[in-house]
């Protein structure tokens, strides 16, 4: 609870940018989980200093603070579990393009795709592109690390951070990185804060390597009879020596759904996106070299755009598997592993077998490229016990293979239990002493990461 006084205080700081009707608590009570709990309030900053006044209202009066940005979290990290402030992020959305640093200025509320926008209109290139990027921040994708597609060939979203402006949770102000292409002085605390999700402090303004735009993309879509031949061909694309921007992983039930949600047919088995970048001959060289690949591999269909349209509709469909699934049963248990690239064949047969022993619907895509499989076990109320047990056994699994229970979307709520496992208890012990150092209050999105 957040008492009367320290509201007083925050109305007065805020205005009417303070929202305690209802309408705003629901809104701001879960995120692409459906994990509920309402906050007591929700507060929208302009300023730093606004920031920094409220942190140390929280810690005077003991309630926590949520940082927010668009609520797009697959794991739980913007929901108030033990109420307190939302803070949210997205009216602080000031974006600077330094084209001769090759550096973007973003505030934390700067939507990733807009930054992209940005970018390219200078000749420069953003390349992080989580399927959220419509939609999500770039204060989300930095406190999640996110990834997405183009990461095989370019990195994940930590590969771009240079610097980062951030209110602890004590309430002091750090510059960490300064936005320098180079740095090593003292320990690496930049990489601590990308990917600590909102629980070590509030990111306010992040300094982003941009690298020249290629000149063009095209995309390969090639449609199999089986699981196993797509991720063979997969296997066989990058071991050709080819390294394309995407190598995107559908199976039957997730492009059918796809396909259905932008009114289309597909009777492939599984599908693999391919997307090469670059200069124009050495595009169409790579897209010469795929297709000889996949004849290896028993492709029923290949097909390539051709133009930027076409382009364009490839990406839409990979990026509509994550909504047009959501429709098909109440509940979708979400899970995002990543396995040596090896194991990925492996990683596919264990689930449809999980999901087989527990009679639960299973739809599996993902990033081929760098083993990183989105698992979604889709299920009524009713199946939710069964889902949680081929959870734990998947996860199992997934650390017995070697392989990691996140790629993307982060520990939060959903996964604090199965930390320890993934980590063993001392590095989950330095973790928490991390925590403790800069949040000896827990007033910082508590109840997250931890269990
Ligand atoms: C349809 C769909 C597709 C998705 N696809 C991908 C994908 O391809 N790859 C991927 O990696 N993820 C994906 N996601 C997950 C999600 O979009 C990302 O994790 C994204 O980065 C979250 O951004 P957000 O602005 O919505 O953050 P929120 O959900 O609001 O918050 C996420 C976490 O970041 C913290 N946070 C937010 N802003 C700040 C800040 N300024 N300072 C400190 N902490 C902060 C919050 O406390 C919370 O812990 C997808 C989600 C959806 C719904």
């Amino acid at each position: 609870m957040v008492p009367e006084r320290a509201i007083k205080e925050l109305k007065s700081l805020y205005g009417k940018r303070l929202k305690d009707d209802t309408s705003h608590k629901l809104a701001y009570s879960f995120d692409a989980t459906r994990i509920e709990a309402e906050p007591d309030l929700v507060v929208f900053p302009l300023r730093e200093e606004e920031i920094i006044k409220t942190v140390k209202l929280a810690n005077r009066y003991g309630f926590p603070i949520i940082p927010r940005g668009s609520g797009t979290g697959f794991s739980g990290g913007a929901v108030p579990i033990k109420g307190g402030v939302v803070l949210s992020l997205t009216k602080m959305t000031k974006l600077e393009i330094i084209q001769e640093e090759m550096l973007a200025v973003a505030e934390p509320g700067v939507i990733t795709a807009d930054l992209q926008r940005e970018a390219e209109k200078k000749g420069l290139f953003y390349p992080p592109d989580p399927a959220s990027l419509k939609n999500s921040t770039i204060g989300g994708n930095i406190a999640e690390n996110s990834g997405g597609p183009r990461c095989l060939k370019y990195g994940v979203t930590k590969n771009y951070v240079l610097g980062l402006d951030v209110i602890l949770p004590t309430g002091e102000r750090i510059s960490l990185g300064r936005g320098l292409q180079k740095n090593v002085a003292g320990y690496d605390l930049l990489s601590l804060f990308v990917g600590s999700e909102g629980t070590l402090g509030i990111v306010t303004r992040a300094y982003l390597r941009l690298i020249p735009r290629p000149a063009l993309s095209r995309s390969i879509r090639a449609d199999f009879l089986t699981v196993r031949d797509a991720s063979e061909a997969a296997t066989d694309i990058l071991s050709s020596g080819i390294l394309p921007a995407a190598l995107e992983f559908m199976d039957q039930r997730s492009i059918e759904a796809a396909a259905s949600y932008l009114g289309e047919k597909t009777s492939a088995g599984a599908s693999l996106l391919i997307q090469l970048d670059g200069d124009e001959h050495s595009v169409a060289s790579g897209i010469i070299r795929v297709k000889e690949v996949l004849k290896r591999h028993n492709v029923l269909e290949i097909l390539v755009s051709s133009n930027d349209e076409e382009e364009e509709e490839v990406w839409t469909l990979r990026r509509s598997i994550s909504p047009a699934i959501a429709s098909l049963k109440p509940i979708k248990v979400n899970e995002d592993i990543v396995v040596p690239r090896s194991k990925i064949p492996d990683a596919v047969d264990f689930t449809y077998n999980l999901a087989e022993k527990y009679s639960i619907e299973v739809i599996v895509f993902g990033h081929m490229g760098d083993g990183n499989i989105h698992v979604n076990f889709m299920i009524e109320e009713s199946e939710r016990e069964r889902a949680g047990q081929a959870v734990i056994e998947l996860f199992e699994w997934v650390v017995r293979a070697g392989g990691a229970i996140s790629g993307e979307h982060g520990i939060g709520i959903t996964k604090a239990r199965f930390l320890e496992l993934q980590l063993g208890k001392v590095q989950a012990e330095i973790m928490r002493k991390i925590k403790h150092i800069l949040d000896p209050n827990d007033i910082m999105n508590p109840g997250k990461i931890f269990k």
